[in-house]
């Protein structure tokens, strides 16, 4: 499009907007283009029109995630498996939940009798095991919105913390605002664990740590119209709240429950006599060993109040990872920290191999931690610093093993050097002259 120019009686032309037609003195400011102007008030109602057109494009994507006719349980599953490593009994349930929950709010059918009650979901499993992980990519995979919450930094209301609405408000902000998205995304409470009552039985007096806590989070994870806090912290009596209807907000709460295990060993247990009670008491007591027996008597018994387990009817018990779990966690999702490291090289031309024995290694380390999978980013990063620090500048590196000793002993990767190089000689790093170690994992 050609830029309109004025002919004027002055030295040169005046130039003016090529869609509005208003020229330079008209308007704040213009900029130029390929033989075209556009002033500054067509750029924003450009702007405006988009805005506006993805918003409707995206609350069509919205009603595209009718799990019905797009994504069934099977898919659910699959896509998980990408990213998750193992946790199959945990998948196929949060598939299941996910996909009835989805196809609950999304229903074309007219209303009737027969409510389909909401099925927020209870994650129980280890530190590390993938619970977050878990919630986080079943949002990915619905592409709908995911905020994350710690239920040890909510309060009931009246006491000095933060209001439990202050979650959803991760969810609007994870939105971009967009409050009929946020209406249909995900929040996962992580550490629900952490707010149990204290005695099973229930006091005349609440405990402000626990039972409290519960009683308010009851109020969103069934269905209100919360009132949240634009600024988040406490509500303030005369504060604009932001209105959002928790109807079809699907909450996943999760926590390790450390001690559940004792309770539902000892009934279950209980139950068995002679040769059973041998065959259970003879399996592997770890933290979880016993979560897929969970009940909710015994989540009662724990310190959970009945009305708040009614609220969370799928319970889905996560494994502790051994150390098999923890060597795949490492290699095949396809966002693994593997992965991401010879990435990382591979943009400085390095190729990097990780042994076997090495990833063993590394998984072993992260068991003694107990701290599930979340240990492997550490000990891979306290191993690969001094690599990443000298790479760069190093450019004639061409490999990088990682070999068990890297990991047992805190000795530094074996690095391999371009044939042509004398960086060898005066390098600070141990120089090898090795081929290229067998039974090594670069991807
Ligand atoms: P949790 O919530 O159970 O404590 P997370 O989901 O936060 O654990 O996991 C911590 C870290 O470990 C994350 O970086 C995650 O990528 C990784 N991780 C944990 N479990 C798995 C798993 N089953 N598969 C792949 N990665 C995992």
């Amino acid at each position: 499009m050609a830029g309109s120019k004025y002919g004027s009686d002055m030295d040169r032309d005046i130039i003016s907007c090529s869609f509005c037609g208003k020229s330079e003195y008209e308007v704040p400011r213009l900029f130029s283009g390929v033989n075209c102007y556009i002033c500054i008030d067509c750029i924003r109602t450009a702007y405006g029109v988009v805005a506006e057109e993805e918003k409707v494009s995206r609350k069509r994507k919205m009603r595209s995630i009718k799990p019905s006719s797009v994504i069934t349980p099977h898919e659910i599953k699959e896509r998980l498996d990408e990213y998750v490593e193992g946790q199959d009994e945990a998948k196929i349930a949060l598939s299941v939940a996910v996909y009835n929950h989805y196809k609950r709010v999304f229903s074309d059918l007219p209303a009737d009798d027969t409510e389909i009650t909401k099925s927020n979901i209870l994650m129980l499993g280890p530190t590390g095991s993938g619970k977050t992980l878990l919630a986080q990519t079943l949002a990915r995979i619905l592409d709908v919105p995911f905020a994350v919450g710690d239920a040890t930094n909510l309060t009931q209301a009246g006491y000095v913390g933060e209001d439990v609405e202050n979650i959803l408000l991760n969810l609007i902000i994870a939105a971009d605002y967009d409050i009929e998205r946020a209406k249909v995304g995900i929040v996962y409470i992580d550490e629900i664990d952490k707010i149990t009552k204290k005695t099973e039985n229930v006091s005349i007096t609440r405990d402000v740590g626990g039972e409290g806590v519960q009683q308010a989070l009851l109020k969103i994870l069934e269905s209100t119209v919360a009132n949240v806090p634009p600024k988040g912290g406490r509500k303030h009596p005369n504060e604009e709240c932001i209105k959002i209807d928790t109807t079809n907000i699907l909450f996943i709460c999760g926590g390790a429950f450390d001690g559940l295990d004792e309770i539902i060993s000892a009934r279950v247990e209980d139950k068995k006599f002679g040769f059973d009670a041998d065959v259970m008491s003879a399996r592997e007591k770890h933290s979880g060993a016993y979560f897929h027996e969970a009940l909710p008597e015994d989540l009662m018994k724990y310190g959970l109040i009945p009305e708040f387990i009614g609220r969370v009817p799928v319970t889905v018990a996560l494994d502790k990872l051994d150390c098999d779990a923890l060597v795949n966690v490492l290699t095949r999702p396809k966002n693994s920290l593997v992965r991401q490291y010879v990435k990382l090289l591979k943009m400085d031309g390095v190729d990097l191999r990780f042994e076997d024995d090495a990833l063993r290694a590394i998984a072993e380390k992260a068991l003694e931690r107990k701290t599930g999978a979340r240990g492997l980013a550490s000990i891979i990063e306290d191993c690969m610093r001094k690599v990443m620090y000298d790479v760069p500048s190093e450019k004639e590196i061409k490999e990088c093993i990682i070999t068990k000793e890297c990991i047992t002993e805190g000795k530094q990767p074996t690095l391999i050097y371009k044939k042509s190089s004398k960086a060898a000689s005066h390098s600070s790093l141990k120089f090898n002259d090795v081929g290229p170690a067998t039974g090594a994992t670069s991807a």
